[in-house]
C-alpha cells in the first residue's frame, strides 16, 4: 500500500503528524537507507524500510490487542473524566484509532479485544458472525431448574427485547449476542442479581491466564487467523 511518509510514521509510532514532520525535517528518518526530508513522500508500506534514528520501524497495518479488563475502566477510546480501556494499552502497542471491540460494563472484568481495524471489529460484534462469548458469573442467589429452562427458551427482557436461547452451566453463561447489559438484565428477569461478571472467551480466543487484570498483549497470528476463519464460516 502506498502511504505518505509522515502518516506512516505517525500511525506506526503513535506520534502526532506535527512531531513526525519535525523529525523528518531534521533528517532523522531514512527510507531504504537514505534520508528523506519531504513528509509527503509516498512510500510502499510493504516494501520500503523506514528507519527513525537508525531503528527500523516494523510495519503493521493494524494491531489486535487482548486486554484482561479490570473493574473501574470504561469500554471506550476516550473520555474526559474516566479512564478507558484504551488508556491501558502500553506505549509500544498504542496507535491512533484504537477502539474496544464491543463493550464490557465498567464493573465487568475479562477478555476485551482492542484494535484499529474497524472491519474486523464490525465482523466480531455482528450477531451474524455467531461468535460465542463465555462468561463466569457470580450471582446473589440460587440458579434452579426453572431459571435454566427460562434461559434455554430465550428470555424476553423487561423492555421486550427477545434474547436467543442461552445456556447456563452452573454459573457460566454462553451468549451469541451482545445486548446492552445483557447478562445482568437476563438474570434480573428471573430475580437474580449479578455480583461479579468475567468474560473468559470470544469465539476461539481465550483470555490468556498469564495476563493480570489491566494487562494486554497482542493477539498471536494463530488467534487472529482462527477468529477470522470462525466469523467467515458462521
Ligand atoms: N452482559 C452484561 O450484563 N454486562 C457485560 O459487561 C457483558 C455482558
Amino acid at each position: 500500500m502506498l502511504q505518505r511518509l509522515d502518516k506512516f510514521i505517525s500511525n506506526q509510532l503513535n506520534i502526532s503528524r506535527n512531531d513526525t514532520r519535525k523529525l523528518i525535517f531534521k533528517g532523522e528518518v531514512t527510507v531504504d537507507g537514505k534520508p528523506v526530508l519531504k513528509p509527503d513522500t509516498k512510500i510502499d508500506t510493504n516494501i520500503c524500510i523506514v528507519s527513525l534514528n537508525g531503528e527500523n520501524i516494523n510495519y503493521k497495518e493494524y494491531v489486535y490487542i487482548m486486554l484482561n479488563k479490570p473493574k473501574g475502566v470504561i469500554s471506550a477510546s476516550t473520555d474526559k473524566k474516566r479512564s478507558t480501556v484504551v488508556d491501558l494499552v502500553p506505549e509500544h502497542l498504542a496507535r491512533r484509532g484504537l477502539s474496544p471491540v464491543g463493550r464490557l460494563d465498567r464493573d465487568t472484568t475479562g477478555l476485551l479485544i482492542i484494535t484499529d481495524d474497524g472491519e474486523f471489529a464490525h465482523r466480531v460484534i455482528s450477531p451474524k458472525s455467531n461468535l460465542i462469548k463465555r462468561y463466569n458469573v457470580v450471582l446473589d442467589g440460587e440458579v434452579n431448574e426453572d431459571v435454566i429452562t427460562k434461559f434455554e427458551n430465550g428470555i424476553t427482557l423487561h423492555d421486550g427485547t427477545r434474547c436467543l436461547p442461552a445456556k447456563i452451566q452452573v454459573v457460566k453463561v454462553i451468549l451469541k449476542q451482545g445486548v446492552y447489559h445483557q447478562i445482568k438484565r437476563m438474570f434480573g428477569v428471573v430475580g437474580l442479581g449479578v455480583n461479579e461478571l468475567h468474560r473468559c472467551s470470544i469465539g476461539n480466543i481465550v483470555l490468556d491466564e498469564n495476563l493480570k487484570l489491566g494487562e494486554c498483549r497482542e493477539l498471536t497470528s494463530t488467534e487472529l487467523d482462527e477468529i477470522c476463519k470462525e466469523y467467515k464460516n458462521n
